[in-house]
């Protein structure tokens, strides 16, 4: 399943979109680039 964030993480605005390579992303209200990683299951710890 791949599902992709409904918002960008930064300015908040659904504008977000996959660009170049797997897990990029581009806003294109706040004009950044970012990457997003899949850290594992769980509540993970400190
Ligand atoms: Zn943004």
């Amino acid at each position: 399943m791949r599902a992709a964030p409904l918002n960008c993480p930064y300015c908040g605005e659904p504008s977000i979109e996959p660009v170049g390579d797997e897990r990029a992303f581009y806003c294109s209200s706040c004009d950044r680039r970012f990457e997003l990683r899949f850290l594992g299951l769980g509540e993970g710890g400190a």
